[in-house]
């Protein structure tokens, strides 16, 4: 994969592919602008290199058509005050202002974009001189801004991609070990794929979420009203086969009535769910001994939270993993929204290594898959 050193951007225009697809409320503030921030460094490196003129390309949503509560305009004013120079919104491809930073209207306003068309493309082209892909969380999607673009120019990933795409693929080629891979949330069809490939390569997996109920369904044990997706629970069988001693799953629970913060709460000291409970997190007893696993690890990866720890009763698995996953001495990586999302809300996530901003992008690169957008850059 090429890279900012491989790109000489004095004197040039560049075209930057950012993700600064960020939360925003019902008054269309930004919420979070961890991804806006995490764009600065290539930003940065690029105007102090001497660029002359910057153009932000972008995505928000998935607009139908121009609809305005998904317009770049919050993210453009944040960006201005986190860079100091105004960023300008430019109303269209065909009038582009002046300025030595300027943004886009979201791309997915443009029909050709997710076609990845190769027409539009055309038109980010004739825009700059240099083309720069930072944007990792969109990378795992071939789509005009970010692939059939990065043939027409001069072409490098930006500096987070760089790291993202290092990280993540230094974790299954060449990890300190022992590696220890705590896989959990909601969705298993999403992360089925991802928790095979670490049951090659990973020393221990631990499973904690709404993850492990499959997992329990197929060894033959009551889940009660626990969030259970059934195509999960035929790869579940099949990891519980080859996974052996590697894969771990709770040996406790903290169970509740219902999904919120003032239903009646039980600890259970086994597994099975009673009929008119949901499995909410894991256990005391199971939250301890995932900690000493971590602790000790070479390497951590981490996607999905241990339980609903958005509700204060159901959120002590995922604060014992988080504090044990800050405490490790070896490399520690996070990914997925809700991971990230947990760290924060335990005032932890500057105590990780590595916190991916791409969910989708770095559980694709973890099953091994080729992302489009960065195969471009290579
Ligand atoms: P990430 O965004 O980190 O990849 P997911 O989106 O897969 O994580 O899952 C996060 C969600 O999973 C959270 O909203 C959390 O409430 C939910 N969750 C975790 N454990 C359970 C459980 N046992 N029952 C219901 N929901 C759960
Ligand atoms: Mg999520």
């Amino acid at each position: 994969m090429r890279t900012l050193d491989d790109l000489d951007p004095d004197g040039k225009r560049v075209l930057v592919r950012v993700d600064f697809n960020v939360p925003l409320d019902e008054r269309q503030r930004i919420t979070d602008d961890v991804r806006i921030r995490a764009a600065l460094p290539t930003l940065e490196e690029l105007r102090s290199r001497g660029a002359r003129q910057l153009i932000l390309a972008a995505h928000l949503g998935r607009p139908k058509d121009r609809e305005p509560e998904l317009s770049l305009k919050p993210a453009a004013e944040r960006l201005s005050e986190l860079l100091g120079v105004d960023v300008a919104l430019a109303p269209s491809l065909d009038e582009l202002p002046d300025g030595e930073v300027v943004m886009l209207e979201n791309v997915r306003y443009e029909p050709g974009e997710t076609k990845n068309d190769p027409k539009l493309a055309a038109r980010y082209a004739a825009l700059a001189d240099l083309y720069v892909n930072d944007a990792f969380g969109a990378a795992h999607r071939a789509h005009a801004s970010t692939e059939a673009v990065a043939h027409l120019l001069p072409s490098a990933a930006g500096r987070l991609m760089e790291r993202e795409v290092r990280t993540l693929k230094g974790i299954l080629e060449d990890p300190k070990r022992p590696l220890v891979a705590v896989m959990g949330g909601a969705k298993v069809t999403d992360k089925i794929g991802v928790l095979d490939v670490f049951l090659d390569r990973a020393d221990i997996v631990l499973v904690g979420g709404a993850m492990c109920f499959p997992f329990f369904k197929a060894q033959g044990h009551e889940v009660g009203d626990s969030l259970c997706e059934r195509e999960g629970i035929d790869p579940a069988r099949a990891a519980l086969e080859k996974g052996g001693d590697k894969l771990r799953l709770p040996s406790d629970l903290v169970a509740g009535r219902e999904f919120s913060a003032d239903t009646e709460v039980s600890s259970l000291d086994g597994v099975d769910v009673p009929a008119g409970w949901m499995g909410l997190d894991i256990g005391r007893s199971s939250a301890e001994s995932y900690a000493a696993v971590i602790e000790t690890a070479g390497t951590v990866f981490w996607n999905g939270p241990m339980g609903a720890f958005e509700l204060d009763p159901f959120a002590d698995g995922t604060r014992r993993v988080a504090e044990a996953v800050a405490e490790c001495p070896g490399t520690t990586v996070v990914g997925g929204g809700d991971s990230a999302a947990a760290l924060a809300q335990f005032g932890l996530a500057d105590r990780v290594d590595h916190l991916s901003t791409g969910g989708g992008a770095s559980l694709e690169l973890m099953e091994g898959k080729e992302l489009p957008g960065v195969v471009a850059l290579s």
